[in-house]
């Protein structure tokens, strides 16, 4: 059987992307990653999720080995966004939110795949989406398959860069998720998770936590209400 390194950052995607793993693979790491963020709140999220999703799923969490959480507070000091500096959320000239932090996909799945060698894991799971993405190149299937290609050549793997959510949209997300977990992974992803660019967590909403106005928020408020319409039909 094989094993599998989820990259966990404490927001929606990667929830069900650890989800996805947990029901196919036999041994499951999960990494996280401290770039500079200007909140701490996601970084405290993913604790958070990891330690329900082990009481709430006792098959889970006899496969659910170590989390690793990786210092890579460089990347925000050479990157001026507004994920890693004070800064308003707005779109650059290049046509990208200025929270695009260039390179960040492609050094988180760099590391992971450094660990998961040394790990042992075959497979590296993200959440990257081409769906209803914010314009990031990184996340982009091309993007993936050619870091795939570069990563196997240059450490002599054959690793395989997971993607479950590439082609879904949010409201498909929150319902992959209640395939894998039932209503009750469903509630735990909602209340556990934060996907807001500015860590908001003091507002309660019926998606979950955040600010409510942020690019992020307003991404899954929308897929949350498009989720809840077709479950109540
Ligand atoms: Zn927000």
């Amino acid at each position: 059987m094989e094993g599998a390194l989820v990259l966990l950052s404490g927001g929606q995607d990667s929830a069900t992307c650890l989800a996805w793993a947990l029901a196919r693979f036999e041994r499951i790491e999960t990494i996280g990653f401290d770039y500079g963020q200007r909140h701490r709140s996601e970084l405290e999220a993913r604790q958070c999720l990891l330690t329900a999703l082990r009481s709430a799923f006792p098959d889970w969490a006899e496969r659910l080995g170590p989390d690793h959480v990786l210092d890579l507070t460089v990347l925000g000091r050479i990157s001026e966004t507004a994920l890693t500096r004070d800064h308003a959320i707005v779109t650059t000239d290049a046509g990208l939110p200025n929270t695009f932090v260039p390179g960040r996909n492609l050094l988180f799945l760099t590391f992971a795949a450094a660990l998961a060698y040394r790990r042992g894991l075959k497979h590296i799971v993200s959440g990257v989406c081409e769906t209803d993405y914010s314009g990031y190149p990184d996340c982009r299937d091309d993007t993936i398959k050619a870091l795939q290609v570069t990563l196997n050549l240059g450490m002599d793997q054959r690793f395989v860069l997971d993607t479950p959510l590439m082609w879904i949209d949010k409201a498909e997300t929150w319902r992959l998720a209640e395939r894998l977990g039932g209503k009750e992974l469903v509630e735990m992803i909602r209340t556990e998770t934060l996907s807001c660019y500015r860590g908001d967590t003091e507002h309660m909403h019926a998606w979950g936590r955040g600010c409510g106005t942020c690019p992020a928020c307003d991404l899954r408020a929308k897929g949350y209400a498009a989720f809840i319409a077709t479950v109540s039909q």
